[in-house]
């Protein structure tokens, strides 16, 4: 599902080269739940956003669902992040105004579903994801965990093939970081690809694998 293969991704600081990937090479198939772990600063959030299609690597091979991604245009990216990924962020990046059910239909909504159809597909994965009797709250109503819960739920709405998590569990105390791992968990046993970010060797053991990252490469 997810094949990279001698990643490097480097920043121009004057003078110096900073690289942040050093030939990073991983392969993901289809049902894999994930976690990456490494301390910070060791590269981890870019090399998520580079499996999103949110940043681009300098060299290196990398393809998404079978598809060479190294030669898409931008909107060709974009395509396949709204299509084809799910993104959960460690400070949720829900919509501070509006209920949690217009959070999760929003997503469907810009891509034109009518109304009726959002929002009982938002209310649906409100229900799976346990906040079936919190959907008028805002975001401010509503807890750290429940707010990843939301931003779970909204995720989902597009039927990704790919989860991407990136230190999900950060903002959260132990329990409902827990809380959150198990829905992870739940979401990988119906079949959800998961690849999770994190520098909680905890949490990362919950997962199903670990790569680990240290000053931009995969040692383990
Ligand atoms: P954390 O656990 O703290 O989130 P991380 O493992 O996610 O860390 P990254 O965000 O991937 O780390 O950053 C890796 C390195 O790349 C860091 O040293 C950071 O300073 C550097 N970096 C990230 N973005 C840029 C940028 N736009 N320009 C220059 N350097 C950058
Ligand atoms: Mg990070």
């Amino acid at each position: 599902l997810i094949y990279m293969k001698d990643i490097v991704k480097y920043y121009k600081m004057g003078k110096s080269t900073l690289t942040v990937l050093d030939k990073v090479s991983l392969e993901i198939q289809e049902g894999e739940f994930v976690a990456v772990l490494g301390p910070s600063g060791s590269g981890k959030s870019t090399l998520m956003n580079i499996i999103g299609c949110i940043d681009v690597a300098n060299s290196g091979e990398f393809s998404l669902v079978d598809e060479d991604m190294m030669k898409k245009n931008e909107d060709q990216l974009a395509y396949i992040r709204n299509r084809v990924l799910g993104f959960i962020f460690q400070r949720f990046n829900l919509l501070p105004k509006y209920k949690a059910i217009h959070n999760v239909a929003f997503p469907l909504l810009l891509r034109g579903y009518n109304k009726e159809k959002a929002y009982s597909r938002a209310s649906e994965l409100l229900e799976k994801v346990g906040l079936g009797d919190r959907m008028d709250h805002k975001p401010t109503e509503l807890s750290g965990g429940q707010q990843q819960r939301v931003s779970i739920a909204r995720a989902l709405v597009g039927d990704p093939k790919i989860l991407l998590a990136d230190e999900p569990t950060g903002a959260l105390d132990s329990k409902s970081g827990g809380e959150i791992m198990d829905l992870f968990m739940q979401l990988n046993d119906e079949g959800n690809t998961i690849v999770l970010i994190t520098h909680d060797l905890q949490i990362a053991q919950k997962a199903h694998r670990i790569i680990r990252v240290k000053d931009g490469k995969i040692y383990a």
